[in-house]
This record gives C-alpha cells, structure tokens and sequence, in this order.
C-alpha cells in the first residue's frame, strides 16, 4: 500500500505507514490539521476540525 493523504488545508502530500487503519488520526507535518481515515480501499478521509 502506498496511498497518500492531501492534506485538505495545504496541499501537503502525507504517506500513509503501511499500518494505517480506518479512524487513524493523521496530522499534517507542515500545518498540524489533522486528518481521519475513513475508508482504505478506496482511500476516503475527512478534515477533523478541532475546536478551541
Ligand atoms: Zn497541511
């Protein structure tokens, strides 16, 4: 598996580890938002909006 998340804020190419699983939480190195994995095959996730 060599799937890739875009980050949905900039754009960031993020490579899932092979061990990602469906509601992993992945956060974007260059702008901390962070992403949940919905589906793996095919690969859906969704921006997780924190609220402050
Ligand atoms: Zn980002």
């Amino acid at each position: 598996m060599n799937e890739k998340v875009i980050c949905p804020d900039c754009q960031t190419e993020i490579e899932l580890i092979e061990a990602t699983m469906v509601g992993d939480i992945i956060e974007c190195p260059e702008c901390g938002t962070e992403v949940e994995i919905l589906s793996l095959n095919p690969l859906k996730y969704r921006e997780l909006i924190e609220e402050k």
